[in-house]
């Protein structure tokens, strides 16, 4: 960036120059011009004034003072006199434009090139009252040579002004950059340095987005660490009871008792590992799935079905209410969801309590409301249930199957549908959990 705003710069200084000194010589030029065509004009009708221009008159003028060439022509364009050179050796100036113009209207100034091009003639010629016409010319350096006889210097000036602007391009990107280098530098500390303004929606984006990307890594890390955590629990017990059974130190009656602890270890096991995998299959997913037409109470209702053993064992009843209404969403994820918020109903029940699930419309909203009478969350719990793995009371999460990863999968499946979770609860009294759609 420093190398392209310093070839800029020096590029635009040069064509500055080159574009300012070309200009400027062509504008005095034409005012040169203009002096040596009003000098020759002064001359010629100082010695038209003076009446007869005679052969002697003219003669002083041979010397070449002021560089002045004067030629004096017939009505037929003969050369009477001419300063530098012989009468004779001339030959007819009939054809000359400025003795033709003079001739048709009595005076003519014309510039011209001479045979090298480093020369110009200038002419003013004018008829004469009797009829001869008087050319003056004076011959000068052309435009080209001027140029070219200053050369060295415009190119002394752009080599200077060149270095100059080198140096001072390069104070100046180096100043320019200096808070975009800090700000890379410092990308931890980024209100500590001092920016531009226009920079300030750019380093705010860059901070949330640091932020995030440290948020998310410390997620990460914090859940792998929690998911081996987890599956250690299970393992240990399968190893152990194995181990036991293995080397036959479980007595007879032993075995049955922890095959079943294996199993149940295995099922917990495999419980962990299927809402991990769901977790990362939502967590990578963009798309909101297969989206379709999906009857929210009639998901609800199979749920309840589904759940109907679950729920006696807890000694809790279940039931659905509301009218059918329908939601644009993928219908497995919304059965992920009806079941977790369910589960999650009876397992923090109290013996003999009640779930209902509503669905209904709410405005230009479809919702769903799993409402339970079970122990509830106190304020300080609500804010964090959503996070992965955390429970308020692990011991009864764990003896009643719970991941601590459910409401986290219910998170994420509200993200996905572009819905929006409120929730209600009292400890003693019950909770209360809607999933607004729009
Ligand atoms: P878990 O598998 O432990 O149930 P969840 O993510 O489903 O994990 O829930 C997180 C925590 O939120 C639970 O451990 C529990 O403490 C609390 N919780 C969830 N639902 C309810 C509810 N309906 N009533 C009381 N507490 C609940």
């Amino acid at each position: 960036m420093k190398k392209k705003i310093s070839i800029q710069m020096m590029a635009i200084t040069t064509l500055a120059i080159l574009s300012t000194v070309i200009l400027v010589i062509f504008a005095f030029y034409e005012l040169f011009e203009k002096q040596i065509l009003d000098d020759l004009k002064i001359y010629a009708h100082m010695l038209q004034a003076d009446g007869m221009v005679e052969e002697e008159k003219l003669e002083k003028y041979r010397a070449g003072e002021d560089n002045l060439r004067v030629t004096l022509i017939n009505g037929e364009g003969k050369v009477i006199y001419d300063s530098e050179f012989g009468s004779d050796s001339l030959g007819s100036h009939r054809d000359r434009p400025e003795f033709v113009e003079a001739v048709k209207d009595g005076e003519a100034s014309v510039i011209r090139n001479s045979d090298t091009i480093q020369k110009s003639s200038f002419y003013y010629a004018v008829r004469l009252y009797d009829g001869n016409v008087l050319r003056l010319a004076r011959e000068a350096d052309s435009v080209l040579s001027v140029l070219l006889s200053i050369a060295p210097i415009i190119l002394g000036i752009v080599v200077c002004l060149w270095l100059l602007c080198a140096v001072l391009s390069k104070l100046l990107t180096d100043s320019l950059m200096k808070p975009i280098e800090q700000m890379a530098n410092e990308l931890d500390h980024l209100e500590n340095v001092e920016s531009y303004e226009e920079l300030i929606p750019f380093i705010r984006l860059i901070k949330k987005q640091h932020e995030d990307i440290v948020k998310s890594v410390t997620m990460r890390q914090d859940f792998t660490a929690n998911v081996s955590h987890e599956l250690k629990t299970p393992l240990t017990a399968i190893s152990g009871y194995s181990e036991l059974i293995e080397n036959g130190m479980a007595a007879e009656g032993d075995v049955q008792r922890f095959a079943s602890k294996i199993h149940h270890s295995a099922n917990r096991l495999l419980t962990l590992i299927n809402d991990t995998i769901r977790l990362s299959e939502l967590d990578i997913a963009e798309t909101a799935g297969h989206v379709e037409e999906v009857n929210l109470y009639g998901i609800a209702d199979t749920c309840v079905s589904m759940l109907k053993v679950s729920a006696e064992n807890h000694d809790v009843t279940l039931s659905v209410n509301g009218k059918p209404v329908t939601v644009m969403a993928d219908k497995q994820m919304i059965e992920e969801l009806v079941y977790n918020l369910c589960d999650n109903a009876i397992r923090y029940n109290n013996p003999g309590g009640h779930v209902l699930v509503t669905t209904g419309e709410s405005g230009k909203e479809k919702y769903l409301k799993v409402k339970d009478t079970g122990i509830g969350i106190a304020k300080e719990h609500q804010e964090r249930i959503f996070e992965r793995f955390y429970r308020v009371d692990k011991s009864r999460s764990k003896s009643t199957g719970g991941t601590g990863l459910g409401l986290a999968i219910v998170k994420h499946i509200v993200a996905k549908c572009n819905a929006r979770v409120e929730l209600d609860s009292q400890p003693g009294k019950g909770t209360e959990i809607t999933v607004f759609f729009s």
